[in-house]
């Protein structure tokens, strides 16, 4: 008989573990697993991510300020989880390009102690499910416009520190992929493009939550280089419904799917239409690459994803607009912008 813990209570509760569950991207995954019933713990330890983004109360939800690994260090024996998404990671290029070693460090040792809890934590003490994030970097110098899950991939010389990010992400596919293989861990790598939506901040250099910013408060929107450098925006209400599927149907288990958009648009283009979209009197400047990466960050010309595995697997369909997306951005920008006011 398995030992029952306070937190197991038998199967198809759905007790869920979300690392890195209040940032960005983590807080909508909670949002949607609380909404299905889940009984969902965050791990997170407030690096990036914000209380704030989560309820403050909810029966269903525990929130255990900690990074994973020392979160797992202290949970009784009787700890089960039927799933895990590990989101927490260091966030964004640039943030990497600051603090090397605690990124490399964050992302390579995490997701070990992850899969290390993994393959014991799950019903009657068997492995649990676990979806891991990566990122569409893993593609490191594109070889073709559009990126396919199985391609080969080049990365530059060690070094050049921006390519380590790439490097540990690709690592983390590796131990996960290894789980799978080796210990019957159920998996699933999702290689997650670009991003976008509600509650999402400009300060990680992002892209849109800096336009809608710049747009809202009349700044410039600063595009760099010519700006026929493209994306595709995925909105993250769209990438979190996918997310509990992909780790539900026992046929995409370890496999890698990249999800996001796969709708391009020019960065100078996407310039016009945050203006547009919000009415915005903001003007356009364009600052050269030397000036916007003086450390000499190669920025990629275009990213594409083929969606045809995870359309295949499980039928994916974004449905938010660009627009759409826009609008919500710069209402939660607003909101917090007014939160922040009536605070001080
Ligand atoms: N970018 C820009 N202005 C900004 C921030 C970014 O023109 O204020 C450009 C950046 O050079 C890149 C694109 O927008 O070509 C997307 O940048 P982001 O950092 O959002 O995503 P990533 O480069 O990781 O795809």
């Amino acid at each position: 008989m398995p030992q029952q813990g306070p937190q197991d209570a038998g199967p198809g509760t759905g007790r869920t573990l979300v690392s890195g569950g209040s940032g960005f991207i983590g807080s909508h995954l909670v949002e949607r697993l609380l909404g299905r019933g889940d009984r969902v713990t965050v791990v997170d330890d407030l690096s990036t991510g914000r209380r704030s983004n989560l309820p403050e109360e909810h029966p269903r939800l525990r929130f255990i300020e900690a990074t994973v690994k020392d979160a797992i260090a202290v949970f009784g024996p009787g700890e089960r989880f039927d799933e895990i998404y590990h989101l927490a990671a260091a966030v964004g290029v640039q943030r990497v390009l600051e603090d090397p070693i605690r990124a490399i460090e964050t992302n390579v040792e995490q997701t070990s102690a992850v899969f290390r809890f993994a393959t014991r934590c799950g019903p009657g003490g068997g492995a649990a499910r676990v979806l891991i994030t990566s990122s569409s970097e893993v593609y490191g110098k594109p070889s073709s416009t559009e990126f396919r899950e199985d391609d080969d991939v080049l990365y530059g010389p060690t070094t050049v520190l921006r390519w380590s990010y790439a490097q540990t992400k690709a690592i983390d596919e590796y131990l996960a992929l290894a789980h799978h293989a080796r210990r019957g861990v159920p998996v699933v790598v999702v290689r997650l493009f670009n991003t976008v939506g509600p509650r999402q901040v400009g300060s990680y250099g992002m892209v849109l939550p800096r336009f809608v910013e710049s747009a809202i408060y009349g700044r410039r929107l600063e595009v760099y280089g010519d700006g026929t450098q493209s994306r595709c925006f995925c909105d993250v209400r769209d990438v979190v419904e996918v997310l509990p599927r992909l780790l539900a149907e026992s046929a995409c288990h370890g496999r890698v799917f990249n999800v996001g958009s796969d709708e391009p648009i020019a960065i100078g283009d996407l310039a016009h239409l945050v203006i547009r979209t919000l009415g915005s009197s903001s003007e356009i400047h364009h600052v050269p690459y030397a000036s916007a990466y003086p450390d000499g960050f190669e920025d990629l010309h275009h990213r594409r994803p083929s969606l045809e595995r995870v359309r295949k697997a499980v039928n994916f369909r974004p449905k938010y607009s660009l627009v759409q997306t826009i609008v919500d951005l710069a209402s939660s920008l607003r909101e917090e912008s007014s939160a922040g006011e009536g605070r001080r």
